[in-house]
């Protein structure tokens, strides 16, 4: 599966991910916490480019098993952000925006210790429009993106599509998060 057009054109998406405690509680504590802290920091990028803040729509949040990593992880809870703004994705302000989600995932307490390891709190900028990019410090589109269920099922929840019986099921009605 792969974004349709119409999301390739004009969106950014932001894979969110946790499944240890952070300094604001519980993996939905943190989400909850993170999100006004997100659209915050992306209404600041935008406002840093001249550029009106961007529209956000937040997917639903799904619970999925850690794919990948140490086993005998804590379970995810995962959600997807599309951002639809103007202004032409850049790979000098796609590590800008890096920059802006590695801070938050500080502030949340993210500490890397092995590969795929559990994570207070894990921040991916998925894609940005038709943006390729690839530095030591960033890799866009998230090369992994459209193998991983926890990203297909909130995507697909949002856009109303199907959501295929093994994938991660959106969690029903989570007061404070937006569906
Ligand atoms: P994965 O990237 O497979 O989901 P991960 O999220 O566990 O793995 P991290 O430890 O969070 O990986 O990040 C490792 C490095 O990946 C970061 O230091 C960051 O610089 C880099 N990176 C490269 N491309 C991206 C991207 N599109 N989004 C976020 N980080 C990226
Ligand atoms: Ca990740
Ligand atoms: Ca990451």
């Amino acid at each position: 599966m792969r974004a349709s057009l119409a999301d390739q054109a004009c969106t950014l998406a932001i894979g969110i991910g946790a499944n240890l405690p952070s300094p604001a509680g519980e993996p939905l504590a943190t989400l909850l916490a993170l999100r006004p802290l997100l659209a915050g920091a992306l209404a600041a990028q935008w406002g840093a480019w001249g550029l009106e803040g961007p529209r956000l729509r937040w997917s639903p949040l799904v619970c999925s098993q850690a794919v990948g990593g140490p086993p005998g992880q804590p379970n995810y809870l995962n959600a997807v952000l599309l951002v639809e703004g103007d202004g032409a994705p850049q790979s000098a302000r796609a590590e800008q925006l890096l920059e802006r989600l590695q801070g938050l995932e500080r502030q949340f307490g993210r500490e890397r210790r092995e590969r795929w390891g559990p994570r207070s709190l894990d921040l991916d900028l998925l894609w940005w429009g038709e943006l390729r990019c690839s530095s030591e410090n960033l890799v866009v589109p998230h090369p992994l993106w459209t193998q991983r269920a926890f990203v297909l099922a909130p995507l697909a929840a949002l856009r109303g599509d199907p959501i295929q019986p093994e994938w991660p099921q959106p969690l029903p009605g989570c007061p404070g998060w937006p569906e």
